[in-house]
């Protein structure tokens, strides 16, 4: 992990990661992206198909809707730090065809991974943390994370000392970051939600949310 030169030498250093087995079938590791000095930091759970195909983060179908949801909620125009929990794509192939299947990173990937975004927390020290669906919120606040218990509500930003297996109940403890998090659902989720339209509302409201504590 470099200790210095910012987001851009964790960037290139994140490309030669061997960290956990996602690496061997990935095309390339998927860093975060944006401006290093947002307020807005935004924690997805590991870049899709698309993604993986272009290296960049959140410029799949999912990201497309989430930019029309910060749109909505009053953020389209906020600079923001776009990253996931895990840096590498992990999918199943298609019996038949080349489709390739997302799976959801184990936490011992999870784990592995946690360095590479607290290093980018650190480094971007936003003002507020959204925390993008279940994976994100583990890895972030513990094992014990739900979203659909702690969505859409400002918490204290955590410490980010703890491991992705934690219990999650000394968030808010150490005073490491004067900034606060919230949680809500993927946008993916939203995209398979058999309400599409209820699931959208439901996170530009909870984007909202943030928006009010952004100064
Ligand atoms: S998923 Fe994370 S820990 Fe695993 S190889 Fe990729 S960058 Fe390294």
């Amino acid at each position: 992990m470099p200790r210095r030169g910012g987001v851009e030498a964790l960037r290139r250093a994140s490309a030669d990661c061997r960290g956990c087995p996602l690496f061997k079938d990935a095309t390339q590791t998927v860093f975060g992206d944006g401006s290093p000095t947002a307020r807005l930091f935004l924690v997805g759970e590991q870049p899709g198909d698309q993604e993986d195909r272009e290296g960049q983060p959140f410029v799949g179908p999912a990201g497309q809707l989430l930019r029309r949801a910060l749109g909505e909620a009053g953020l389209g125009d906020e600079e923001v730090y776009v990253t996931n929990a895990v840096k590498h794509f992990k999918f199943a192939t298609a019996p038949r065809g080349k489709r390739r299947i997302h799976k959801a990173p184990s936490l011992r990937e999870m784990t592995a991974c946690r360095p590479w975004l607290v290093a980018e927390l650190r480094l971007v020290s936003p003002q507020l943390v959204i925390v993008l669906g279940g994976t994100a919120g583990r890895a972030l606040l513990g094992s014990s994370f739900r979203v659909g218990e702690q969505r859409g509500v400002l918490q204290p930003m955590p410490s980010w000392d703890r491991g992705a297996g934690g219990d999650g109940r000394s968030a808010g403890r150490s005073g490491e970051g004067s900034g606060l998090l919230l949680a809500t659902t993927h946008p993916s989720a939203v995209l398979r939600a058999d309400d599409r339209e209820a699931a959208f509302r439901g996170l530009v409201a909870d984007l909202s949310v943030a928006a009010s504590a952004l100064d």
